[in-house]
């Protein structure tokens, strides 16, 4: 029969909402002729339901409202080998029953291995990175980390932990000094600029600090990439022989009154946020870019899919800003439009995905 894919969405991170965005895209993006579609919802609560999926209401509503998991419809609960859905008679009876499983999540409790290590426990093949790539991309400190340490060039650094930023907060607030203004502060492990502020000197420290602990206990505080910086973006997608490649390069312009690409900038209808694909780039450059992509997307150890975000610098210098293993994945994110600039267009990509997964034996690899 055909293969049955549990698009699993929604979750337990600030990113909720996009993740449904994303899924009521893929939803129906996916051939009914070629696969049966499961879709899973995880709501706010991190209750397991059995959603309907319809892809007319996982979109932003009139007037910007953001969807949300039904959390009224039939609970799956968590069972020791899998998942046990309730006595609903047309879903599988366990998570071993489905084939292959979209985690369509962003952000903590989906994007950081959590649910990728469920998936590993269970024996279900699933797309995209595993649980300890998973996890270091998700955690800005540990990423940049590996970054560094596969000679990755990164902006300089500094992580407040919970016990350092109520023990000694001064100290904190030396090494941020050090670092120099603007910076930027971000819950460590977090997405969709959720939780960020770019801070132009010490009186808004505290205020940042607070505002990012608020999503995470642990807190980084990066140097701003400089005046003049350019952000690019590059999608990496495996072929289905296994081997990585970078898409083309693409830039985003931030106008208006963000003052860097924020929630807003990022997602709501209106903005005037543009995105170039491909960047008005020399080749040399775009060829390092790309190179790099290529670089991060092995130095994290990932699979199936990932955006790398990077600075071009005025004096030409690249830096890697950070990797997603999940990126954002509606029509109009980034990671679709480069690849339909390369010619895979968005069911295409999304049947590729699926095609990779189910190709990958369960288990170490
Ligand atoms: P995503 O939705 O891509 O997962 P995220 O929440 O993980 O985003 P970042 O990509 O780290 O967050 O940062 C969000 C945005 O903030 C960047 O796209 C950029 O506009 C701005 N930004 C972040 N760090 C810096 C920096 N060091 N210097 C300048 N701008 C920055
Ligand atoms: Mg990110
Ligand atoms: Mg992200
Ligand atoms: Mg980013």
């Amino acid at each position: 029969g055909k293969p049955r894919v549990a698009v699993v969405f929604g979750g337990r991170s600030s990113e909720h909402a996009i993740s449904c965005l994303t899924a009521g895209s893929v939803i129906a993006a996916i051939d009914p002729e070629a696969y049966d579609v499961v879709p899973v919802g995880i709501a706010r609560d991190g209750r397991w339901v059995l959603e309907s999926g319809e892809s007319d209401r996982l979109q932003i509503g009139s007037g910007g409202a953001l969807p949300e998991v039904d959390a009224t419809r039939p609970l799956i609960r968590l069972h020791q080998s899998g998942l046990v859905v309730n006595d609903a008679a047309d879903v599988p009876s366990e998570l071993g029953d489905v084939d292959v499983v979209m985690p369509l999540l962003h952000g903590p409790f989906g994007e950081d291995g959590t649910l990728q290590g469920l998936l590993e426990m269970a024996g279900v093949r699933y797309v995209g990175a595993g649980v300890l790539s998973s996890a270091i991309s998700m955690d800005k400190h540990y990423m940049k980390v590996v970054l560094q340490s596969a000679g990755l060039p990164v902006l300089p650094h500094v992580l407040i932990t919970p016990r350092g930023w109520t023990e000694d907060p001064e100290a904190c607030r030396e090494s941020v000094r050090a670092l120099g203004f603007p910076v930027f502060v971000k819950p460590c492990r977090g997405g969709s600029s959720i939780g960020i502020s770019r801070v132009d000197d010490e009186s808004g420290l505290d205020a940042a600090v607070e505002a990012a602990r608020e999503h995470d206990p642990r807190v980084l505080v990066e140097a701003g990439a400089g005046e003049g910086c350019r952000e690019l973006e590059c999608g990496v997608l495996e072929s289905l022989d296994g081997a990585p490649q970078a898409s083309v390069v693409a830039e985003i312009v931030v106008a208006g009154d963000h003052a860097f690409y924020d929630f807003e900038a990022k997602y709501l209808p209106d903005q005037d946020t543009l995105a170039s694909i491909p960047a008005d780039l020399p080749d040399d450059v775009a060829d390092r870019v790309r190179a790099m992509a290529l670089r991060t997307f092995a130095a994290v150890d990932a699979e199936g899919l990932a955006r790398v975000d990077f600075f071009l610098q005025p004096d030409g210098t690249v830096v890697v800003n950070e990797l997603n293993t999940m990126p954002g994945f509606t029509p109009t994110s980034m990671f679709p439009m480069v690849w339909k600039a390369a010619g895979i267009d968005y069911p295409a990509l999304v049947d590729r995905l699926l095609r990779l997964a189910l190709a990958r034996e369960p288990g170490l690899r």
